[in-house]
């Protein structure tokens, strides 16, 4: 199968070329594009990069941090300033993909993928979207809700406010396969505190439905309360609630909604 490669200089052209065809997916480092080629399931025709340093730009020395679609696993792990999302990053794939895979990619990853998202999704982050001229900003949960959607525009960056605290944001990735298998399930969760309360606590799944979701029931239960075993003892009894886990060749819905409780506690008892 041919397929026609297109580059432009502006976001502006490239998401025209994007939004105006069907048959046109924009490529980021291209380990699933690619991939999809050479098996020849493709089912585009032309793809489209963009050289905007926009989408390479990385700002991270503040309490916010943007980070740019293109910017890929390696190069958040080269960087002392991201290193919040160094365990997300590390997790994704083996070195060979790592060097390639962007977060802009990782976005529209399908499970079993989609490590990184689930912490951008507990970090709250909002990702910057363009279809047009101007890029417009959405909250993560409202982008991975209507993801599909988004798939016909330019992912120019995600950017959100760094947590306050060395372990109010933590990552685990649990797989059979070490150091680089895929995911059974993935947790994040953003832990920070006021008066030593939790508060404004976000918690994020991969793998325990068919799209990153947050634990809204695990939220609630934290929420208000310290850190401590009575509190995360209520937060893993409701652990599942609200989950629709896959059966796959990695694990059966049944294992993931019981192993799940002893990975939640162990990742907020700090004991991974
Ligand atoms: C062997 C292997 C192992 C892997 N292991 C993991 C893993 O452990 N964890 C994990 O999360 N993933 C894994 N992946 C999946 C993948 O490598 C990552 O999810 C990666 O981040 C995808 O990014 P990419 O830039 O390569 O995407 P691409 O292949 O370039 O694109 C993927 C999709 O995203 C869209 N897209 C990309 N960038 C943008 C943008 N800026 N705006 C709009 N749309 C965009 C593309 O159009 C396409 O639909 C693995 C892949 C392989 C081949």
């Amino acid at each position: 199968m041919t397929v026609r490669l297109q580059t432009f200089e502006t976001l502006r052209d490239a998401s025209t070329a994007v939004v105006g065809d069907s048959s046109t997916r924009f490529l980021g480092g291209g380990t699933l594009l690619v991939r999809a080629l050479n098996e020849e399931v493709a089912d585009f025709s032309t793809l489209v990069r963009c050289t905007d340093r926009a989408l390479t730009e990385v700002r991270a020395s503040g309490s916010r941090v943007r980070i740019g679609a293109g910017v890929t696993m390696t190069r958040i792990l080269a960087s002392s300033e991201l290193a919040l999302l160094h365990s997300a990053a590390r997790s994704v794939g083996g070195p060979a993909v790592r060097a390639q895979a962007t977060v802009g990619g990782n976005l529209f990853a399908p499970p079993p993928y989609g490590d990184l998202v689930v912490a951008l999704l507990a970090l709250g982050a909002r990702v910057s979207v363009q279809s047009g001229f101007s890029p417009r900003e959405i909250a993560i949960d409202e982008f991975l809700r209507d993801r599909d959607s988004h798939s016909r525009a330019v992912v120019v960056a995600v950017e959100f406010a760094r947590p306050r605290g060395e372990r109010s944001f933590r990552f685990l990735k649990v797989s059979k396969v070490r150091p680089k298998g895929v995911s059974l399930l993935t947790i994040a969760a953003r832990l920070e505190d006021s008066a030593r309360r939790l508060s404004s606590v976000r918690v994020a799944y991969g793998n325990m439905a068919p799209a990153p979701m947050r634990a809204a029931a695990v939220e609630r239960a934290l929420e208000g309360g310290r850190l401590e075993r009575s509190t995360v003892e209520e937060a893993a009894a409701v652990a599942a609630d609200g989950c629709s886990p896959p059966t796959d060749a990695i694990a059966s819905a049944w294992y993931r909604r019981e192993v799940l409780p002893v990975h939640l506690s162990r990742l907020l008892l700090d004991q991974g």
